[in-house]
Formats: structure tokens, C-alpha cells, sequence
């Protein structure tokens, strides 16, 4: 018989039952979230007189009423609460025939919050990604500055900053040198980034046009269930015991807060240029292969147009190379604190 259709003859548990007996790794949790106290699922369920179905062909968990559900994963601190996802602080787990679920469970169920957790992030590694290099020089200006160049120098300089802030820094390329675009994004796998950031300069047949843009993954290139399954496929980041199907809710779900969180860096980085008093775009979607890395959060910055006069004049200068790096530091800075305070209020 084939593998998928045993899976098929796998049991989904309806009620306050006990569960068929199988073995899930408890390491597998401890890897994704810190710790919090557990309760068992069906103590949860007569308390409030909820059921649950334990699904065992994705390992996930569904706690519902007449009015409510609530999808969790074992091993995941990502679910889904009444059409919103939820982070928690401890992942669910499978032990010796029972589902232990984190207590914070019954907070949310009574308090009737749909997104009461923002994800448990903190930015610790950056990866900056200087766009073109080597045989690919992107946009030349018209009395020849080759934006290859200028990104490079922004980028060691935002370097600079970012390692000042105490960050941990990585680039893509620290000289001349020709990357594909696979090749940027792997970076940030290797090194387990928190964000990934790819400077650019612009260029538009319009010489009037200038100013800097931010753009994060349109939600359209994502099409994030196909993605998750293709990933699932692909080399997997998470645990070998996690079964396939699972893995491909947890890219889902990798994907969805990746995306959020890139939409929330691209705005951090719009108001650090505004109020600095840098002529900029509102963020917008962009369609680049360098922002669909499910890896981690990335954003795109066009730091101005080289076919502009006045902008390619002001991009050669090194005080205004220094001015955007530390800028786009600022910003990271800012949606850092953000992320900081949320996880204090989680905590309280
Ligand atoms: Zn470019």
C-alpha cells in the first residue's frame, strides 16, 4: 500500500476524546518558541464546552463551538483564530496519547480577540543585498554612474550603521561581483536573516521623475498555497519528524507573516525618509524575484533616479550616500522597537 493512502485511512478525531497513539518529537516545539505553560486540549474543551478534532494527516488541531475555531499545528507557534492568526508563545504539542495546548489558548477563546498576538520577532540579522555587480552594472546614468556601484557603496555604508546599532550584518556582495538572484536570496537562508533588505537606484526615460520608492512582495506574486506546497517539496528548514503536509501549512503560514511583517518594514522605512525630509513614495507592491524569498522578510529600496539631473548629482556624494544608509537604519531601528514593545505587552 502507498505511502499517502494509509494517510487516508488515518483518523480524525471528533469530540473530547483521547487520540491514536504516535510519536512527535517534543524538541521540535523548542526550537520555535520559548516556554509557557501547557494544558491538556480536552481539559480545555469541558471547561468551556468546546470540542475538538484532531486531523493526523497535517497535525493539526481544531478546537471549536457553535461559534468559534481555533486551527493549531503541533510544533508551530502560528494558528488560526476565527479567521486572523494568532502567534503564540509555545507551540502545541503531542505527548503519550495527548494534545497539550499553551495556556494563553483560554485568553484568547474567552477575551474573543481576533488578533490579539503580534509574531514573537526580533531583528537581530540583516541582510543586504546591493543590487546588480559584476557583468550586470542595472541603470547608468547618462554621464555614466553605474548603479551597481552606488548600491554597493550605500550598502557597505548601511552596513556601517547597522553593525553601530549592534546588529548582525551580512552582504550579498562586498565587491564588483555578479550574483543571480537565487544566489541573494540563499544568503539569507544560510544565515537565518531577520530581514532582508536590496538597495537599487532607479532609472525612467522621464528625467523629471525622481525621489525614492519602497516596495514589498505583491500578495498577487505570492500565491501562497501553490508556493508553500512547492516549498514543502523543496530542502525544509523545519524538523525531518514534521510530516509533509504540515510542512506546507507552515510555509503557508511562514509566508503570510512574512508578509506582514515586510509590509510593516516598508511603511517603518517610508516614514524614516519622510520625516527626515527625503522626497518619497508611499511603499508600493513590486513584482521582484529578490522579494519573494519565503525565507524572511524582505523589502526593495530605490534610493533615487540616476536619470534624474539633480538625484544622480546628490548619489555620487558621499554625505548623501551615508544620509540614505543611515535612514534606512533608522527605520529598521524603528520597526525593531515596535516588535520589542508588542512582545513586552504579550508578555504581561
Ligand atoms: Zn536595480
Amino acid at each position: 500500500m502507498r505511502k499517502h493512502s494509509i494517510y487516508i485511512l488515518l483518523i480524525f478525531v471528533i469530540g473530547c476524546a483521547g487520540v491514536p497513539t504516535r510519536r512527535v518529537s517534543m524538541r521540535a516545539s523548542a526550537r520555535y518558541c520559548p516556554t509557557s505553560a501547557l494544558i491538556e486540549v480536552n481539559e480545555l474543551c469541558k471547561k468551556h464546552d468546546m470540542r475538538y478534532g484532531f486531523d493526523t494527516l497535517d497535525d493539526v488541531v481544531r478546537i471549536f463551538s457553535s461559534e468559534k475555531e481555533m486551527r493549531l499545528l503541533l510544533n508551530s507557534c502560528v494558528g488560526y483564530f476565527d479567521g486572523g492568526i494568532i502567534y503564540l508563545k509555545r507551540a502545541p504539542i503531542y505527548s503519550e496519547g495527548k494534545i497539550f495546548i499553551p495556556a494563553e489558548i483560554e485568553k484568547i477563546i474567552t477575551s474573543g480577540l481576533r488578533v490579539p498576538f503580534k509574531p514573537p520577532f526580533t531583528i537581530r540579522t540583516i541582510v543586504v543585498d546591493p543590487g546588480h555587480g559584476g557583468k550586470d552594472p542595472g541603470a547608468i546614468s547618462p554621464s555614466g554612474l553605474r548603479e551597481k556601484d552606488i548600491n554597493l557603496k550605500v550598502a557597505k555604508y548601511l552596513e556601517a550603521e547597522l553593525k553601530k546599532r549592534g546588529f548582525r550584518v551580512i552582504l550579498t556582495r562586498s565587491r564588483d561581483a555578479f550574483l543571480t538572484l537565487e544566489e541573494r536570496v540563499n544568503v539569507a537562508k544560510k544565515y537565518k536573516a531577520d530581514l532582508f533588505v536590496s538597495v537599487h537606484a532607479n532609472s525612467n526615460r522621464t528625467k523629471y521623475v525622481s525621489g525614492i520608492e519602497v516596495y514589498y512582495l505583491s500578495p498577487s506574486r505570492l500565491n501562497s498555497k501553490e508556493r508553500a506546497i512547492k516549498l514543502a517539496k523543496m530542502g525544509s528548514v523545519w524538523p525531518k519528524n514534521i510530516p509533509f503536509s504540515a510542512r506546507a501549512i507552515l510555509w503557508d503560514m511562514l509566508l503570510t507573516k512574512n508578509y506582514a511583517i515586510s509590509v510593516e518594514f516598508s511603511h517603518a522605512l517610508y516614514s524614516t525618509f519622510k520625516n527626515l525630509g527625503f522626497k518619497v513614495k508611499v511603499p508600493l507592491k513590486g513584482p521582484y524575484f529578490v522579494l519573494r524569498s519565503a525565507y524572511v522578510p524582505s523589502v526593495l529600496v530605490e534610493i533615487g533616479y540616476l536619470s534624474n539631473k539633480y538625484e544622480e548629482k546628490i548619489l555620487k556624494r558621499t554625505y548623501y550616500q551615508k544620509n540614505i544608509a543611515e535612514s534606512i537604519a533608522l527605520g529598521i531601528v524603528s520597526l525593531n522597537k515596535t516588535y520589542t514593545r508588542l512582545a513586552r505587552a504579550d508578555a504581561r
